[in-house]
């Protein structure tokens, strides 16, 4: 696999980060995963401008132009082969040579790292016909989870704790509410309404939530944007969630309650099929 480092394309083999990188020793970074279908990229915009907003919000320069981020990304589909797959892209702060919680000067360049993972099959997984089983956890995660950062400690023991339990994911849960998925927006759906919670710091502010919500609007299906319990999820018609990889997933268990009839359900389905469609026409 090529990989991209600071400027260069090379075998994943020969690419190097400093051990001193701040986002290596202290997660000072932040990441994009867009989807790649038919070669090309889905929604890069909007994840291109997600990522300028996590920048500014921890202070950290822009790697690069907008323009000089598509090319990369197209150049590593191109040399990878990719035509279904995700393009990770990781900026951290980079690193003055030694170890010091306070920021280092303006002159240190941010580490800019992207790398590909071929996925065939991604738009039509087997997962997304059956619908997957989520439990919940608790939310234990810092309070700016509207920042794409690369503290993945947590949703990654999340997953093992849904693992363990023979679940395929977690949703977390704060204060009695849901907040989303270990990495993914969540969602249910009861008498034909979809139910989701609001954009704030609690949550990250999917480019795929954002979509799917648009096109739910042009579809005229009804959303309320609100705070709600797992309990309202397990009591629902149907439920899913929305990420850049797994784009609309129907879920069809949570903490073992089956919802409906233990497939997915229709609206889940049938904005899977639009967000597809839609995405794979716009996609560069
Ligand atoms: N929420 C969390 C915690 C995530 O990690 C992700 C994606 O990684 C999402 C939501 C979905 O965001 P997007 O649709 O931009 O992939």
């Amino acid at each position: 696999r090529t990989v991209y480092v600071n400027g260069d394309y090379l075998p994943e083999t020969e690419a190097k980060v400093s051990i001193f990188d701040r986002g290596f020793l202290m997660a000072d970074a932040v990441y994009e995963v867009t989807s790649v279908l038919g070669g090309k990229l889905i929604d890069f915009e909007g994840h291109a401008l997600r990522l300028n907003r996590s920048l500014s919000e921890l202070d950290m320069a822009a790697p690069c132009s907008k323009e000089a981020l598509l090319e990369i990304h197209r150049k590593l589909v191109e040399l990878n082969g990719i035509e279904e797959g995700l393009v990770y892209l990781q900026v951290t702060r980079g690193s003055d040579g030694d170890r010091d919680f306070l920021f280092p000067g303006e002159e240190t360049q941010p580490t800019l790292v992207l790398f590909t993972q071929n996925k065939p099959g991604l738009a039509d997984s087997p997962a997304s016909k059956t619908g997957i089983k989520i439990i919940s956890i608790e939310d234990v995660r810092w309070g700016r989870r509207d920042i794409k950062t690369t503290q993945l400690l947590y949703p990654s023991m999340g997953k093992m704790m849904a693992k363990k339990a023979g679940a395929d994911d977690a949703w977390m849960v704060e204060d009695g509410h849901v907040t989303e998925g270990t990495s993914n927006n969540a969602y249910f759906v009861k008498d034909g309404v979809i139910v989701t919670r609001p954009l704030s710091t609690e949550i990250l502010h999917g480019i795929t939530r954002k979509a799917v919500l648009r096109m739910a609007e042009e579809a005229q299906l009804k959303i309320e944007e609100r705070l709600f319990t797992i309990d309202e999820a397990k009591a629902a018609d149907e439920a899913f969630c929305t990420s850049a990889s797994a784009f609309v997933m129907p879920i069809v268990e949570i903490d073992g309650v089956m919802l409906g009839d233990g497939a997915p359900g229709p609206i889940a389905k049938r904005l899977r099929e639009i967000y597809l469609e839609e995405s794979i026409k716009a996609a560069v």
